[in-house]
C-alpha cells in the first residue's frame, strides 16, 4: 500500500515508529508535511499537492495534526477525503476532539462519564456556577489549551472570579472557557488509554513529579504502566467511538463515581510504547491495512 503520514515533525518518535513499522510490513510510506501541502478547490476536481506530487494516489493517510495547526491540517485531510483517499482519522472527528466544550457535550450525550462542567460568558453568576459544581476548588480551563497550559486550579470563589475575568479579557467568545469540578481523589494523576479500532492497546498512568495538580508529561509528569479495569477500558473505547476517532488517546481520571474522561486526543503520542513496552505503531498500521482495503473496495468517492 502507499501510505502518507501527515506530520510536520518528521523526526519525532511517533512518526519514526509509523514509518519503521509500515516499511517493515512492505508498504511504501512517505512523511508529508501538511503545512507545505496545498489544496486546489475546483468543481468536481479537488486535489492536494505536496512538492509537485498529487496526494490523491495514496491508498491511505495517517493524520498527525498538531493542535496549533488544526484548521489548516484538517482542511488538507478533508480535501483528501473528498478525493476518496482513506484517512484513518476523519477531519470531522479531529476538529471535534480539538474543542473541549464540544467534546464534553458529545461525550456526555453518549453516556460517557466526565467531570461536571459548566460554561458561561461572564463571571456575574460565579456563585451559582460554583455551587453547580459542588463548591470550590474548581478547575478553569481554556477550551483549546494543550499540554496543561491554560488549566488553572482556583481554590476560592474570589480566585475563580479573577481568573475567569482574566480569561474572558482575551476570549470575547465565552465558549473558550470551561469551569469544571475538581476531581480531588486523583489530583496529580491521570490515565492515558491508547485506543485503536475499538480496543485499548496500551495504557499508562501519569503522575506529576511535584505538587502540580496537572499530570501532563510535558509538564514533567512521569508515566508508569497500569492495568485498566473493565469499566475504564469500556469508557475509553466508548469515548473514542463517540467522537468518531479510530485512533485516540483517551485521558481519564479515577473518581469516586467511576472513570471520568478529561480529553480525547486525535493525534496521541507514541511515548506510551516506551512506558509499557506495547507495540502501538504496529496496531495502528494493522488497522490501516484492514480498513483502507475495505473502504477502497467499497467506495472511492465521498468524505
Ligand atoms: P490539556 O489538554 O491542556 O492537557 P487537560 O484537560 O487534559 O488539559 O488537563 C491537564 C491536566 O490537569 C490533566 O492531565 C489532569 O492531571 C489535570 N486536570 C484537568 N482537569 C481536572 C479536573 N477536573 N480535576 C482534577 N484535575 C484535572
Amino acid at each position: 500500500m502507499k501510505i502518507a503520514i501527515l506530520s510536520n515533525g518528521t523526526g519525532n518518535y511517533s512518526t519514526k515508529r509509523l514509518v519503521e513499522v509500515a516499511r517493515a510490513r512492505g508498504h511504501e510510506v512517505e512523511v508529508v508535511k501538511y503545512r507545505d501541502c496545498y489544496a486546489s478547490i475546483e468543481k468536481s476536481n479537488p486535489t492536494v499537492s505536496y512538492r509537485g506530487e498529487d496526494l490523491g494516489q495514496y491508498d491511505a493517510v495517517i493524520p498527525r495534526i498538531a493542535a496549533y495547526m488544526t484548521r489548516y491540517g484538517t482542511a488538507i485531510v478533508r480535501q483528501l477525503e473528498m478525493q476518496g483517499v482513506y484517512s484513518v482519522s476523519s477531519s470531522l472527528a479531529i476538529v471535534r476532539s480539538r474543542d473541549k466544550l464540544r467534546s464534553m457535550q458529545v461525550l456526555a450525550k453518549a453516556g460517557v462519564g466526565i467531570p461536571k462542567t459548566v460554561v458561561s460568558r461572564n463571571s456575574t453568576d460565579i456563585d451559582d456556577l460554583i455551587d453547580k459544581l459542588g463548591g470550590t476548588p474548581v478547575i478553569i480551563k481554556l477550551a483549546r489549551g494543550t499540554h496543561g497550559n491554560g488549566v488553572v486550579l482556583a481554590e476560592s470563589k474570589k480566585a475563580a472570579k479573577s481568573v475567569l475575568q482574566a480569561f474572558y479579557l482575551t476570549n470575547e467568545d465565552g465558549t473558550n472557557v470551561l469551569l469544571q469540578e475538581f476531581i480531588k481523589e486523583s489530583a496529580g494523576t491521570d490515565i492515558r488509554a491508547f485506543v485503536v479500532g475499538g480496543r485499548v492497546v496500551a495504557s499508562m498512568q501519569r503522575k506529576s513529579l511535584d505538587d502540580d495538580f496537572r499530570s501532563n508529561l510535558h509538564k514533567g509528569g512521569e508515566g508508569t504502566p497500569i492495568k485498566l479495569t473493565d469499566e475504564e477500558r469500556k469508557t475509553a473505547v466508548k469515548a473514542a467511538k463517540a467522537l468518531g476517532l479510530n485512533i485516540a488517546g483517551v485521558d481519564l481520571m479515577r473518581s469516586e463515581r467511576g472513570p471520568l474522561v478529561l480529553e480525547v486526543n486525535a493525534s496521541p503520542g507514541f511515548g506510551v510504547e516506551k512506558v509499557t513496552g506495547r507495540d502501538v505503531a504496529t496496531a495502528v498500521i494493522e488497522y490501516v491495512e484492514m480498513n483502507a482495503k475495505r473502504r477502497n473496495k467499497k467506495d472511492k468517492v465521498g468524505a
